[in-house]
């Protein structure tokens, strides 16, 4: 038996760093599951997160067998912070030869991030079972998915173990306080939710090294009783940060009914994909509690979304929109700048689509390239973590364009007052401070 503790870091402000990324406060799901699994093995374990308390990274005490030390939580596995310079005082105090650090940082480029942190080993791919296995005494180097350097030079234990979603145990949402979670847009109090894990596309642009390729899901039963017990710790809204939501249909309807058969009330956001949504499955997940959903439409001009390979089109995405706000939901819409091969007036193009589109939200950000990508793969790059693909715009360009949409999509009066109207007074408020904290990044 042994005194684990699992650590989230902080990353500064809400938008901060190079890409002014949205540090949101969501709950560390994947340290939650581990916490589960080792203390079903007897181990006594912690949980310190540091995005909702940064403060509370100073009052450790390092008397843990094992520190696990996550660069990103479940909700950053496809869009890990890479601003490494805010790392290094918070890790100063930890106990280098007993320090794990996991993620999907770690996972793309374990050498430069073991030298970086000083951090004994690592983990790479997802960390339940690794983990796990560390604490019951497996060896750094040869447990499967895992890796330290021996002398400089870097040692990797076999590919690691998938977690089967289906037989993980509750997770240990009684080691955290939910009214530390919130999210501007759904509200306080949010717990994190996954129904499903993986994703079967490979769209140019997206870091899926985190996820083994098999999907997997946790049963309809297994996910109402999660829900169940969360609800009596606290939770009042929830995340579902499932890769895409409702790639298969009829599971999520049979999961929305369970839901509702046991009487659940839960104000609930999920992402997916706009191709994947119909008005029978939309209606049973508005009625199940569903009230936002997201989309990736990466761009507004079908040139540019063919070539990321995401294999949906235009009218499917106008057609998801105006289904979600027909039965009631609002809708998030993610854009893309950058995308290799994208010319600059593509880029006005995809603010044109956007406005005419009309979600209740739109979020525009510059392409990030990560490594183990297939964009990535076809650059080539001096830096391991680039900021910006090599394309018509540099990283200040884009920046400023993403910044220049923002604004121009949510500052338009139009926009005002449908949200108003939507939302009432006190819903565009919310939204209006966390423009306020984007623009002040
Ligand atoms: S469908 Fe979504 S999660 Fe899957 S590869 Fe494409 S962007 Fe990534």
């Amino acid at each position: 038996m042994g005194k684990i503790l699992l650590v989230t870091p902080h990353w500064g402000p809400l938008f901060s760093g190079r890409v002014r990324r949205y540090n949101r406060r969501f709950l560390p799901l994947d340290l939650l599951n581990c916490a589960a699994l080792l203390r079903n093995h007897g181990h006594v374990v912690s949980i310190v997160d540091g995005r909702c308390k940064p403060e509370s990274l100073t009052q450790i005490e390092h008397d843990y067998d094992w520190c696990f030390f996550t660069l990103s939580p479940l909700d950053r596995w496809q869009c890990p912070n890479t601003d490494f310079e805010h790392l290094a005082p918070i890790l100063e105090p930890f106990v280098k030869e007993r320090l794990v650090i996991m993620g999907a940082q770690p996972t793309l480029a374990p050498e430069l991030l073991l030298n970086k942190t000083g951090a004994h080993a690592a983990i790479l791919g997802e960390p339940e079972m690794a983990v796990l296995a560390l604490a019951q005494g497996g060896v750094p180097g040869e447990t499967p998915g895992t890796a330290l350097l021996e002398e400089g030079v870097l040692k990797k234990g076999p590919k690691g173990v998938d977690l089967d979603l289906a037989t993980l145990p509750m997770p240990a949402f009684d080691l955290i306080d939910f009214a530390d979670y919130r999210y501007e847009v759904l509200g306080k109090n949010m717990g994190l939710l996954e129904l499903t894990r993986g994703c079967p596309w490979s769209c140019g642009y997206c870091l899926l090294s985190m996820y083994p390729k098999k999907y997997r899901r946790k049963s309809v039963a297994q996910m109402v009783t999660e829900i169940q017990h969360a609800q009596s710790l606290g939770m009042e809204s929830a995340y579902f940060q499932d890769l895409e939501f409702t790639l298969d249909a009829e599971f999520i309807i049979e999961f929305c009914e369970a839901m509702m058969a046991a009487g659940v009330k839960l104000r609930w956001a999920c992402q997916t994909r706009p191709d994947t949504v119909n008005q029978r499955l939309l209606e049973i997940m508005y009625k199940a509690g569903c009230e936002l959903i997201q989309f990736g439409v990466e761009s507004g001009v079908q040139r540019v979304v063919d070539l990321t390979d995401k294999r949906q089109t235009l009218p499917q995405v106008e057609i998801a929109i105006d289904l979600a706000h027909q039965v009631g939901m609002r809708t998030l819409c993610y854009f893309l700048l950058g995308i290799p091969g994208e010319l600059p007036e593509e880029m006005e193009e995809t603010l044109r689509f956007a406005q005419h589109l009309k979600p209740t939200y739109a979020s525009f950000q510059p392409a990030t390239p990560y490594p183990d990508t297939p964009f990535y793969e076809e650059q080539h790059f001096k830096n391991t973590f680039p900021e910006v693909f090599n394309g018509a715009l540099n990283s200040n360009e884009l920046r400023a364009l993403a910044r220049k949409f923002t604004l121009k999509f949510h500052l338009n009066p139009g926009y005002l007052w449908r949200r108003t109207v939507r939302g009432g007074l006190k819903g565009a408020m919310t939204e209006l401070g966390l423009l306020y904290n984007y623009i002040r990044a």
